[in-house]
């Protein structure tokens, strides 16, 4: 990537992406936790194909076509690379990097840009359109899920036939803005996300919950939009930066102490992105400093969580979200908290690093390859016996379920809020 600072007529500024090609020593150790390159078995389809491909793209030697997006696309920015690469490769930069040069030649899908600028990315669409969303139940098939393909695939973008959706279950809550029922305690704002918010609301709920059982203050904001990363990894930047400044602005408006999020990918993303987005803003920084991880907060106050009032038995298992154990570091915070519940189990599955295959978009533009790299994980998990399936991410939730059902495994899935708020018996073995 070129290293001199330049703005694009897109407002992308290519000094911010600091990627040094060069630091490739091209030894391949990044091959073997790769996802894609274990499916697909090509090289071009490697971190250290797309490294290579990336600096041909970024010095013109390589066309902007759809061929050449689809070695880009096809990356779940899963991480894996990255933490295997003996030599700091910034493979995520490089990716996205790539991803904006293709969009600012080619441009980014209409209805994606739709979908997460004018609809996700607008409190005012959100309100207008939501409420119409649980007429969707009407698709539902016998287990209660969505397969929407036969209806809706002349308008929605990149249906599969063969993915099975939870039922959208969108509730427009009121502002929460509790103040702490301690001194001492945080005002601790919690950042929704777009697929809690539309198919797991419950999940924001559980955080309100046991945010109040530390007894901090706790704040969930009435407007509530998509923080930009879908923007920025389909390689808009400038359409991420207009969501980073509005949520800036939300933000700031409460003060809080600490930013959570049930999403590590939105958490993430406020952390390290929205202030490299808006870094001629210093308020940015400070809002990226105050995002943790609320297992984070939680592991650090272990007397303010109260037991559980029944008595629990069952085995689980943790599955880490790429973002949040690779991303930021926390996979010891989730762990130590589950192993707290008395008479709960944890049994660790074999491959607990490996992607579960969401990856955001990628789950519905490549599901084929999305859908054999999730069954290599639900085999995984399956084989501890365990009855339910504990993680920390919405989108590993969407994911792990789908897989499940495909293959006809009878465990449930849940997000550590819920399993912490309210600790399930969950049946095993
Ligand atoms: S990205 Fe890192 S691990 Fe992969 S080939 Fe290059 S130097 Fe080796
Ligand atoms: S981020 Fe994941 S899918 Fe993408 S190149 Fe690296 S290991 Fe492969």
């Amino acid at each position: 990537m070129t290293t001199d600072s330049k703005t694009s007529d897109l407002g992308l500024r290519t000094s911010d992406l600091k990627v040094d090609y060069s630091a490739c020593v091209r030894c391949g150790t990044c091959l073997a936790g790769c996802p894609t390159y274990e499916e697909l078995k090509d090289e071009s389809f490697s971190p250290r194909g797309r490294v290579a491909l990336g600096s041909s793209l970024d010095s013109g030697r390589l066309p902007v076509s759809a061929g050449t997006g689809r070695h880009f696309s096809t990356c779940l920015l899963c991480l894996a690379c990255e933490a295997n690469c003996p030599n700091g490769v910034k493979t995520e930069s490089i990716i996205l990097g790539s991803r904006r040069i293709l969009q600012e030649k080619k441009g980014i899908p209409l209805l994606k840009r739709a979908a997460f600028k004018n609809v996700l990315g607008s409190s005012i669409s959100r309100r207008a359109i939501f409420p119409f969303l649980p007429a969707a139940k009407i698709l539902k098939n016998r287990e209660g899920r969505l397969k929407p393909w036969q209806v809706l695939k002349p308008f929605l973008y990149k249906i599969d036939p063969e993915r099975s959706y939870p039922l959208p279950d969108i509730k427009d809550t009121p502002e929460i803005n509790l103040p702490p029922l301690e001194a001492g305690r945080p005002r601790i704002f919690i950042f929704s996300g777009c697929l809690g918010d539309i198919f797991y609301p419950r999940i924001r709920e559980a955080a309100v919950s046991l945010i109040r059982k530390t007894r901090a203050g706790v704040i969930l904001p009435r407007e509530r939009i998509c923080c930009g990363l879908p923007l920025s990894a389909g390689g808009d930047e400038k359409g991420a930066r207009a969501l980073a400044r509005r949520n800036l602005e939300i933000i700031s408006r409460y003060q809080p102490d600490l930013i959570v999020s049930p999403c590590p990918s939105c958490a993430r993303f406020l952390k390290g992105e929205l202030p490299r987005l808006l870094e001629e803003d210093s308020l940015a920084l400070e809002i990226g400093k105050k995002v943790v991880d609320l297992s984070e907060y939680l592991v650090s106050k272990p007397d303010l969580l109260p037991r559980p009032e029944k008595k629990l038995s069952g085995l689980l298992t943790y599955h880490d979200p790429c973002h949040l154990a690779r991303g930021m570091g926390i996979s010891k915070e989730p762990r130590s908290l589950l192993s707290r519940l008395p008479g709960i189990d944890l049994s660790e599955h074999t491959e607990r690093s490996r992607c579960c295959g969401f990856g955001g978009s990628f789950a519905f533009e490549h599901y084929d390859l999305s859908r054999r790299i999730q069954a290599k994980k639900v085999e995984s998990l399956a084989q501890t016996g365990a009855g339910l399936v504990v993680t920390s991410c919405p989108g590993c939730i969407f994911q792990i379920e789908d897989g499940l059902i495909r293959a006809g495994k009878p465990m449930k899935v849940a997000h550590l809020y819920e399993v912490l708020d309210n600790p399930p018996n969950s049946k095993s073995k």
